[in-house]
């Protein structure tokens, strides 16, 4: 569970839903290999299943997974990578020299010791449930939900340190909507049969749960029936994801003073004081409706109904670190969404929350002996490649004025590289890690971030920070701080390859790096300045003419489908495509143009450098995902599947038509009125 962050990041994916369980990795020896293609398919008709068809038959989701593909076997990779760390930091126990390391080794045994776990059952939560079970009114209900929050758990809503979106130096407070165990509003208010059977399977759910807390089936069933009472009248007010999408409609800068206007039942001073900062004046409220209501549940909600509520956020958010008949429960319903038929083995859950938890002393750990300066350098050239391209193009744009152009090269020139690790590490000499049960020292890490979170509110920016960890497959811009990120973990084949020709690197990382590039440029990104300030910069008539490109665009997702019936979320999912057609043209420009320097290679297994170009961009996306996953991620991923990931954007260039030697009236060739040319 992640503490609240409100900073915007874009990603070039979403997290990997578990690394892999599997021994059948196979092991890719070319950069790119004609086996894993279907001739059967005309590149013109379907790109996707041309370059992938031949890799998808033979590679079915493993068991222990919900999505096999390109990321998840490179993050496989890297959680065995991780593991080969632990093992041998948990080998050394508590006596070798470096602190981390001794953190690392005590938290990791911590997590594996299930001998411990099952002896413990409950136990780790005993004492937390009985102060919920004697709250005898609401100002007891209040302090429960600020003791949450100082514990990482976010009792109806969110709250944490976030940059100002319109002063983008300062740090202030920021409360989310929030609130909700399940994915999204709509499964609590979507009258269709599928959203109701999941309604259905969480009730029980969350009964089976207070009964492995003690509960009698009558009052267990009574109490997940208030839980899922007290959600829903959350889901209600909460915004769409397509409405969250909107940085101005979601910033509502307040004084305390007003907040306490806004929602006059909390008691905001004790709740800022228990978080260690009384001294809180001035909040983000993203959701005014949201706490508004949110407040006045509190007053008219039954209090029993809130004591279960609040009983129900301390069992799921220790469930999965507590014994088998909670990790056992807690994997049963969240297959339901997923369609993960089988649970990680107890090392590689343990390596992910290690992960997620000590971030920076294993990722530390983990640089040291993964990645290697020299693949840093030659991942910064390709950046700077990229952006020497991106310059070139925005001057050329043929739409755009010379006074929005000028704006948009001063956007590009302020970017910040960050590529690999960060260069300053977390200090984690105040967090005590002990032998003992493993939510001790979840909870230890959460309330270390807390602290670290609530310090940073009144401080300048800190923009050493990173959004993510160094093993991770992905990517990130963020408009705030105007920087594009780029992990260790994904600098790795089959995105990046030193051994590979130019062609499938600006295929693969090189689109990837202009993908995040043109995040700063997307409907969202597009609205922030150079110095990570909400402010619009476009002439009227520029903005109007982008609008329509990114209108094309909205359009041609919403045409796509996933298991015949789900469309893909055009407005959701606008961003990413924006990003990803973007990425891919500036990338080509980019081979273009180190084709040009070093002259055409000879055409490998019969392709052109263009046509392996666009085979790595198909690569990287080949996937299998179970129907539950295709269809959770419909609803929740601003990221469209893969297999339009690949198609839609290659569809809108003319390169790629020539490419392939496609002609007008092919799948992949969309008609020039509405093809988009943006960037
Ligand atoms: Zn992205």
């Amino acid at each position: 569970m992640r503490l609240v962050n409100r900073a915007l990041a874009f990603t070039f994916a979403l997290a990997t839903s578990a690394a892999a369980q599997t021994s059948a990795v196979p092991i890719q020896t070319k950069p790119l290999d004609p086996a894993n293609l279907d001739r059967s398919v005309s590149a013109c008709t379907d790109f996707y299943h041309f370059a992938n068809g031949g890799w998808i038959k033979i590679h079915p989701v493993p068991a222990a997974f919900a999505r096999w593909g390109s990321f998840d076997e490179l993050s496989e990779n890297n959680q065995t990578n991780l593991l080969t760390i632990l093992r041998s930091a948990a080998a050394s126990g508590s006596t070798q020299a470096n602190a981390d390391l001794r953190k690392l080794s005590v938290y990791y045994s911590s997590c594996m010791d299930s001998a411990g776990a099952e002896h413990a059952g409950g136990q780790p939560i005993a004492a937390e449930l009985s102060r919920i079970a004697a709250i005898g009114n609401r100002a007891q209900v209040e302090a429960e939900i600020a003791r949450l929050h100082s514990m990482g758990v976010r009792a109806v809503f969110g709250f944490g340190a976030t940059q100002d979106a319109k002063n983008s130096t300062a740090v202030i407070a920021g409360i989310n909507q929030g609130g909700l165990s399940l994915p999204d509003r709509d499964y609590y208010l979507n009258p269709e049969k599928r959203y109701a059977d999941i309604r259905s399977n969480y009730k029980d759910h969350v009964a089976r749960m207070f009964q492995l807390v003690g509960e009698n089936p009558a009052q267990a069933a009574a109490d997940a029936q208030r839980v899922v009472a007290v959600e829903t009248a959350l889901a209600k007010p909460a915004k769409t994801r397509v409405e969250l999408r909107d940085p101005n409609a979601n910033y509502h800068k307040m004084t305390s003073a007003e907040l306490a206007q806004l929602a006059p039942g909390f008691s905001w001073p004790s709740f800022f004081s228990g978080e260690g900062r009384a001294d809180i004046s001035t909040i983000d409220v993203q959701n005014p409706v949201f706490m508004k209501v949110a407040d006045s549940l509190l007053a008219s909600a039954p209090l029993d109904d809130w004591k279960a509520y609040l009983r129900w956020n301390v069992i799921n958010g220790a469930a999965s670190t507590l014994s088998s008949a909670f990790v056992n429960e807690d994997f049963r319903f969240g297959s339901t969404l997923s369609g993960t038929k089988e649970m990680l083995p107890r090392e590689k859950r343990c390596a992910r929350y290690t992960d997620n938890g000590l971030r920076d002393a294993l990722g530390q750990a983990y640089v040291a002996q993964y990645f290697t300066p020299a693949a840093k350098q030659r991942a910064l050239e390709m950046v700077h490649n990229l952006e020497s391209v991106f310059h070139d193009r925005i001057q050329t744009l043929g739409w755009m004025s010379d006074t929005t152009k000028t704006q948009a090269e001063t956007k590009l020139t302020a970017f910040t590289n960050k590529i690999g690790y960060p260069d300053k590490w977390r200090d984690y000499s105040t967090l005590t890690i002990q032998p003992g049960p493993f939510l001790n020292n979840v909870l230890a890490v959460r309330q270390y971030e807390r602290r670290r979170s609530m310090a940073r509110i009144g401080q300048p920016v800190d923009r050493a920070e990173w959004g993510m960890t160094p093993p991770t497959v992905n990517a990130y811009y963020s408009p705030q701080m105007n920087e594009i990120v780029f992990p260790a973990g994904i600098l790795q084949p089959p995105f990046f390859d030193p051994n590979a020709d130019d062609a499938v690197n600006y295929g693969g990382m090189g689109a990837v790096i202009g993908h995040e590039m043109t995040h700063g440029f997307d409907d969202q990104g597009a609205q922030f300045d150079a110095q990570g300030n909400l402010r619009n910069w476009w002439t009227a008539g520029d903005l109007e003419k982008f609008k329509r490109g990114t209108g094309l665009v909205a359009s041609q997702f919403d045409s796509y489908t996933v298991l015949d019936s789900v469309h893909v979320n055009g407005k959701l999912t606008l961003g990413e495509n924006l990003a990803d057609l973007g990425g891919l043209s500036i990338s080509y420009a980019a081979l273009q143009k180190a084709l040009a320097e070093k002259g055409r290679p000879a055409n490998i297994d019969g392709f052109t450098p263009e046509q392996r170009f666009f085979l790595a961009w198909a690569q990287i996306w080949r996937a299998n995902t179970t129907p539950e996953l295709a269809r959770l991620r419909i609803n929740t991923d601003p990221h469209s599947p893969g297999e339009w990931r690949t198609n839609g954007p290659v569809s809108n260039l003319p390169q790629f038509a020539a490419a392939f030697g496609c002609k007008p009236g092919d799948p992949m060739v969309r008609p020039e009125s509405v093809r988009p040319v943006i960037w």
